[in-house]
């Protein structure tokens, strides 16, 4: 038996693990001493790495390219040469036809690494010609960027998973750490242990609220209010720190008077909180010699997110709360390699190392290094925007890479019509998902443990992973998938391992240009800025307090407080929002392929509503019930639970049977595009008879 080291597949937090081998088979896993997780797992990280085998639970691993030559008929099995030979053509017929916008591409964030995302992105630009190219930040922490990048000038976590530990307060806003980053969790507890004051702010009695010194039970979509009462308060009592403002931040007094009115007492109606609590909550991260930000989807997954952001970064900043150690701000990344897709300019508008598409200097330097004569300078869609597009009759085809948008969109039934009226759809994955059923071509691509590459964990800590075993079937890897697509359409694009990749992209970005394979050997973990090789990397942001931003300054920004756009009324009398689930990741291709994790929690997923609730709809535990919005309908299983708020109901969107989506609406975040998965309108119905 050999152990491999390699980097866990799901969540941020970038734990370590050595893969145990025997015969070209994963047999099991142990934790290693990583940087983050410190010899430490969670159940997804012991029990996640069985679809390597391919247990076909859920749904069969590809192992051969496949063509579909008319819509409903039957997929064949074709060699690569074909199926290149296929979807090329096709694909350079469209872009030849209606131009290269009518192409939309995605990076993947899902167990896959950066050299790829790095290579998927250059064929978007430099092989279509568009920046019509996303990845799943867009539904995620896209927010958490755009605010921070405007606040701060970088829209990355500012400091260490490490550093959560010894902070003295953590404020915890709409982020379910236990559920969503066990590890991260894990930090959250020792902090408490070392005497920090723990501060949680969600509607849900979740995990973390069972240790907080303060619980802030918020009503759904009162972030920003609650967020503005929290600056109010700072501001009237005269807690903030008006000598780090007056060096280091700007724009104060329009901040001032835009939190002006949102007085704990203004705000106790729209977030359903006793003003006392908002004074004792902001009072205590004042009071701490050292404090931290974490957030998640509870923040990101709103119609008003990038505010929200703004917002919080605003209170980091006021407080002195940045640029040392144990402080800062804290958007904790989802999917493993989220950070690493957006490092490595899978966005429609940041080149690889965050250059703007609009910087003409960067896309010159890009565009030499790449050999063609320029790259397009108009920022591209987003995987949200781009079914607008198709509807519009703009977007032809879909270059699907690493990604199920047929399950994790909001509106599934508009998305599925949207897809019908595409000219051809390409899917390059590992599993036979939602989206691939649809596809006219799959490319099979080499999973997480059958080759190697970096990773970008959410504080932006880079690390290798090894190839543990050979894969089955006829695969290759993604970024070789894409060069020979290059190559069929005129663009000599050619690599012979991860490593010349790597090299390439450490040529071209200045962040990342000192972290050398070498570096990340073993155990090795590199967060950028990392700009020269004998560089040791970067733990936390802005020594000296200097931002990142054009003048050297934080942003305080605050904005009127916006509800959701559904109402809920007679008909549909509930909120639902959309959370997670422990044991799952994702659209659940590959947890739902590992017998472990399946066999915790499986098809049709669940409801968790407050028994108070199920009582006024006749609903009993564990009975299956109907759920409905205006969209659509679902059906799936009660879980009575009064850890959650009466009048709010909360589903995972891993599932096929009861997938949540269904019933999400499709409104976005003005400036991130992230829907609002956090909230819509619906109805639960018990089912007669059971
Ligand atoms: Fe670590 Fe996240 Fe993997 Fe769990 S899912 S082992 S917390 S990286």
């Amino acid at each position: 038996m050999k152990k491999v080291i390699t980097v866990c597949p799901y969540c941020g937090s970038g734990c370590k693990i050595n893969l145990l081998v025997e015969n070209n088979k994963v047999v099991g896993a142990e934790a290693a001493n990583g940087v983050t997780n410190q010899g430490e797992l969670c159940l997804k990280g012991y029990y996640g790495w069985d679809f390597l085998n391919d247990t076909k639970l859920l749904t069969p691993r590809i192992t051969r390219p496949l063509v579909r030559r008319q819509r409903g008929g039957e997929f064949e099995a074709v060699s690569w040469d074909e199926a290149i030979a296929f979807a090329s053509s096709r694909l350079k017929g469209i872009k030849d036809k209606y131009g290269p916008d009518s192409i939309m591409l995605t990076g993947s964030s899902r167990g896959t690494g950066n050299e790829s995302n790095y290579v998927a992105q250059k064929f978007a630009r430099a092989v279509i010609g568009t920046n019509n190219i996303d990845c799943c930040a867009r539904v995620c922490h896209g927010p958490s960027v755009a605010g921070l990048m405007v606040t701060l000038g970088n829209g990355a976590m500012s400091n260490s998973i490490g550093e959560i530990e010894d902070t003295k307060c953590i404020l915890i806003f709409g982020y379910n750490a236990a559920d969503s980053h066990p590890i991260v969790a894990r930090r959250i507890l020792k902090a408490k242990e070392k005497g920090a004051k723990i501060i949680v702010c969600d509607p849900r009695y979740i995990e973390t609220a069972r240790l907080a010194d303060l619980f802030l039970p918020l009503k759904n979509g009162s972030n920003m209010a609650l967020v503005n009462a929290f600056a109010n308060v700072l501001i009237n009592e005269k807690l903030y720190k008006p000598d780090f403002v007056a060096d280091h931040a700007e724009g104060f007094e329009q901040y001032k008077a835009d939190v002006a009115k949102y007085t704990p007492e203004y705000v106790a109606e729209i977030t359903g909180l006793a003003p006392q609590l908002i004074r004792d909550a902001i009072r205590m991260y004042a009071a701490a010699p050292s404090a931290t930000i974490l957030w998640g989807m509870g923040v990101t997954q709103w119609g008003q997110a990038v505010d929200v952001v703004k917002g919080l970064s605003s209170l980091a900043t006021i407080t002195g709360n940045l640029g040392r150690p144990n402080v800062g701000v804290g958007p904790v990344r989802g999917q493993n390699n989220v950070q690493g897709a957006c490092d490595m300019g899978a966005l429609p508008n940041t080149l690889p190392g965050y250059y703007s598409v609009t910087d003409a200097e960067a896309r010159a330097r890009f565009a030499k290094a790449w050999g063609v004569p320029s790259l397009p300078s108009e920022i591209g869609l987003g995987i949200t925007t781009a079914p607008h597009k198709i509807a519009e009759g703009k977007v032809k085809a879909y270059y699907i890479f690493g990604e199920d948008p047929l399950q994790t969109e909001p509106d599934l039934s508009m998305m599925r019509k949207e897809f019908e009226k595409l000219e051809l759809i390409i899917v390059q994955d590992i599993f036979m998902t939602k989206t691939a059923m649809v596809a006219d071509v799959i490319l099979p691509a080499t999973s997480w443990g059958e080759h190697e590459n970096v990773f970008s964990s959410a504080d932006r800590g880079f690390q290798r992973c090894y190839k543990a075993v050979d894969a089955k079937g006829d695969v290759k890897d993604d970024w070789e998938i894409h060069s020979l697509m290059a190559q069929a359409m005129g663009y000599p694009m050619k690599y012979n391992n991860a490593q010349e990749i790597w090299d390439e992209i450490r040529s071209l970005c200045h962040l990342y240009a000192g972290a050398t394979y070498e570096k990340m050997a073993d155990l090795g973990y590199v967060q950028w800025p990392c700009p020269t090789e004998d560089h040791p990397g970067t733990p936390w942001l802005y020594e000296g307090n200097k931002f990142d931003t054009p003048s050297g300054k934080a942003l305080l920004f605050a904005a009127e407080w916006r509800p959701p756009l559904e109402k809920v009324d007679d008909e549909y009398p509930l909120g639902l929002c959309t959370v997670r689930e422990v044991g799952h990741y994702s659209c659940r291709s590959m947890t739902g392929n590992c017998s472990a994790l399946q066999t915790l929690a499986d098809e049709p997923g669940f409801v968790q509503i407050h028994p108070d609730d199920a009582k006024k709809f006749g609903v009993k535990d564990q009975s299956l019930v109907w759920v409905s919005s205006r969209r659509g309908k679902v059906i799936t299983r009660a879980n009575l639970n009064d850890r959650v708020n009466a009048g709010a109901v909360y589903m995972t969107y891993q599932w096929w049977i009861g997938a949540c989506n269904e019933l999400t609406v499709d409104h976005l975040d003005p400036i991130s595009k992230t829907p609002e998965y956090k909230y819509c309108a619906v109805k639960v119905e018990a089912i007669a008879d059971q």
